[in-house]
């Protein structure tokens, strides 16, 4: 086969040495140490090539409205108020331009698969949706976005919210997405989400505790019904804040569960760590899911974005590299295993949360992302900046490397 170009001196997740990968029609055609003829190149130069980051959890119809709400507890509820107010005022076209620079912020930090929730209630109606399904198409060539049709506010309170569900997923939603913990009825609320994801034939997301009392957790039941529903493997669960407050035994009992019953677990750190705790007089805890033990019981987790610039998180760049950084910190890691860990949650592990693969091997979608990093745990621990990607082969973005001058 003849090849387009070639990618010499690489590092690769997960090998030792230095490699050569070669790209035809778009897939990995070829992966050797030396990869000889007349080829365009490109030199790696020891640097890591890795897999499209995949960000697993965003929320980008309501990403960049820190100019519309007003932020005096950094509460959940006020978050959750303050963006139901603003997101009446969203239109189609607001909600498009916030979302594409979004995207495109997350395309020049090399991601190149996306789950995005959009809200489907009375007061954003199908606006969010009809932008974000424009979106996706718009952007298609750089960055394979899923929309989970959510509903953030409850169903059981609002009659109106199902029904519309049902449209956003006859009209192209790729999954559904509930919150048991705004619905007066969460047990109710679960149920309901996993119908429409059989009715559809799609994945589940589900948001999951906000609040750091282990008791009265939602998680169980979400356990129980996809086993029951033989859903194993398509459903993701965000936050899950409740584990951080468990007891280490009881939290090994649930992670062997989720291990068993293909659940997985999405830490949400930005968010968690800015709304959690609040109430905590003296010593503010951490609050986030103990990732890192549920993995160790064979459970499947992953780490993401969430929110951008919004009531829920007043920060954000759409940098994945930044997220597995902050949660590796946070997470108080520091060896070179763990920190791969949180490189494969936000590459390969974040790609399987969301029914995606990612990986370099010889006939998958060369979708490549070139990071100024020796191995995966350096850009962890750095941050670093991607200098280059390549979607299904094609360049997508380029970052030369900054100089100092003088
Ligand atoms: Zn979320």
């Amino acid at each position: 086969m003849s090849l387009d170009f070639v990618i010499d001196n690489a590092v690769l997740p997960g090998r030792a040495g230095l490699w050569s990968i070669g790209v035809a029609a778009g897939k990995v055609a070829e992966i050797a140490p030396e990869i000889a003829g007349e080829v365009p190149r490109e030199d790696a130069g020891g640097c890591l090539l890795s897999p499209g980051l995949v960000e697993c959890h965003i929320h980008l119809d309501k990403a960049e409205i820190l100019g519309r709400v007003t932020i005096k507890e950094g509460t959940l509820s006020e978050a959750v108020r303050e963006t139901a107010r603003a997101k009446a005022g969203f239109t189609e076209e607001d909600v498009y331009r916030r979302a594409s620079q979004v995207v495109e912020r997350a395309v020049l930090n090399g991601t190149m698969a996306m789950r995005t929730f959009v809200e489907i209630d009375p007061r954003a109606g199908m606006r969010s949706f009809a932008a974000l399904k424009r979106v996706k198409a718009d952007y298609a060539h750089l960055i394979g976005i899923q929309i989970c049709a959510f509903a953030q506010e409850g169903l059981s309170n609002e009659a109106e919210t199902e029904p519309m569900l049902v449209a956003a997923l006859e009209q192209g939603a790729d999954l559904v997405g509930g919150c048991p913990y705004t619905d007066p009825d969460p047990t109710g609320h679960v149920s309901r989400i996993f119908d429409l994801a059989q009715r559809f034939g799609v994945d589940a997301d589900f948001h999951v505790d906000f609040d750091l009392r282990p008791e009265r957790a939602d998680l169980p039941e979400i356990i129980r019904q996809t086993e029951r529903r033989g859903y194993q493997g398509r459903v993701a669960c965000g936050h899950v804040t409740k584990l951080a407050a468990m007891p280490t035994d009881a939290v090994d009992a649930i992670a062997a569960r989720l291990a068993a019953v293909g659940v997985g677990v999405i830490t949400l750190p930005a968010t968690d760590l800015f709304l959690l705790g609040r109430d905590s007089k003296g010593l503010v805890p951490r609050g986030f899911a103990p990732l890192m033990q549920l993995r160790a019981q064979g459970a499947l987790t992953a780490v993401a974005t969430n929110n951008v610039l919004n009531p829920f998180t007043p920060y954000g760049d759409a940098n994945l590299m930044r997220i597995a950084n902050l949660y590796a910190n946070v997470a108080q890691l520091s060896r070179d295993e763990d920190l791969a860990a949180a490189f494969a949650m936000v590459t390969s592990d974040a790609a399987r949360m969301i029914g995606r693969k990612a990986e370099i091997a010889v006939g998958t979608s060369a979708d490549l992302v070139l990071l100024d990093a020796a191995s995966v745990s350096d850009a962890v621990r750095r941050v670093v900046q991607p200098l280059k990607g390549w979607k299904a082969g094609r360049l997508s973005f380029e970052r030369p490397r900054g100089r100092v001058v003088g």
